[in-house]
């Protein structure tokens, strides 16, 4: 990743001369911070150099590299403006992507969450699911190294450390991202004693984003954080292995037993619409809003200030 970094400043440059006001703003800027930088001598501490992004409206980054993951899941790395900046963002936050498709004159907006951490330096990196004729998953799983793509914080939830004293995430497919974010950024803070259970449904066991990293976090953090994957389609080798099917009542009993004596908790849903609507009722106002609580949660008694869907 590092070895692309020199060529920066001549790409900033080049870029600078034709694109647009916003954009030679964007880059001007970053130009000159870039050059402060490296003007004056090395930090003697390298966190001290960091610095968050400054977005102002859609922020133009470039792709540095991208992989398959699964058969439809692409993860991408975009790099930030220089080595030291980070996006700077609080939990949770997506990043608003903005593209208009070619022939067309109607932009498309989409959010997707990163999966690096929001201090992480130099760059931020995705994962995105690529639906069948996707606006949004169909451009960013045809970029290729090198182009640009606009992107803007969306914040999605406010959290503060310590507010709940368990938390319950129920996530499917890639609606695990943001959930993710937040399980990294509570686990890691040494002063958070939020208790996490976690319960992540997919189709098939190689549909399961970031499994090793929730199996380390689950190794590191016994008594704060467990999690359960559930899988509709198991094999005969992994039968056993997962819960088989959809979440139901008695798996999220199963994990949320705290909800019987205590009422300090936050249940987030995080996934495709007719999971939500299983697990919580479906949002409203075609998906803007959140809707009355339903599904098996409205069913296990929580109320909708307990809950929030994305
Ligand atoms: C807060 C937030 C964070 C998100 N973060 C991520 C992320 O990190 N990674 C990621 O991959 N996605 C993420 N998404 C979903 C993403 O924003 C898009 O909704 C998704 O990529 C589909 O958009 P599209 O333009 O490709 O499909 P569209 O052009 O909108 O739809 C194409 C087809 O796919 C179907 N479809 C669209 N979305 C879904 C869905 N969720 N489940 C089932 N079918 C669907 C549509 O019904 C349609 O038939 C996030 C969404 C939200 C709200």
């Amino acid at each position: 990743m590092s070895g692309i970094r020199p060529l920066r400043m001549v790409s900033v440059a080049a870029i600078g001369a034709t694109a647009g006001y916003s954009a030679c703003h964007y880059w001007n800027t970053t130009f000159f911070q870039f050059s402060t930088v490296h003007a004056e001598s090395p930090p003697s501490d390298a966190q001290a150099a960091l610095k968050k992004m400054v977005w102002k409206g859609f922020t133009e980054l470039k792709l540095e590299k991208a992989e398959m993951v699964n058969h439809n899941v692409r993860r991408l790395t975009f790099a930030l403006p220089d080595d030291q900046s980070i996006t700077g963002v609080s939990p949770i936050t997506s990043l608003l992507t903005r593209h208009t498709p070619e022939g067309g004159f109607i932009p498309v907006f989409r959010p997707y969450t990163p999966v690096s951490a929001n201090d992480q330096p130099g760059y931020v990196t995705f994962m995105v699911k690529k639906y069948p004729n996707g606006k949004g998953s169909g451009k960013m799983h045809s970029l290729k190294p090198g182009d640009s793509m606009l992107f803007k914080p969306l914040h999605e939830f406010d959290y503060k450390p310590n507010e709940y004293s368990a938390m319950t995430f129920v996530a499917g497919g890639s609606g695990i991202t943001p959930i993710y974010q937040l399980t990294r950024a509570i686990l890691d803070n040494p002063e958070d004693k939020t208790k996490i259970a976690l319960v992540y449904a997919n189709n098939s066991e190689e549909d399961i984003l970031l499994k090793n990293e929730f199996d380390d976090l689950a190794q590191k953090f016994p008594d704060r954080f467990n999690r359960t994957y559930v899988v509709s389609k198991t094999t005969p080798e992994n039968e056993g292995t997962y819960q088989k099917g959809y979440i139901t009542k008695a798996i999220l009993s199963q994990v949320m037993p705290h909800k019987l004596n205590e009422r300090n908790v936050k249940v987030l849903v995080s996934g495709p619409p007719p999971m939500i609507e299983a697990v919580a009722g479906a949002k409203g106002g075609f998906g803007w809003t959140q809707g009355s609580l339903g599904g098996i949660l409205g069913e296990l008694g929580y109320n909708k200030e307990e809950v929030h869907k994305f």
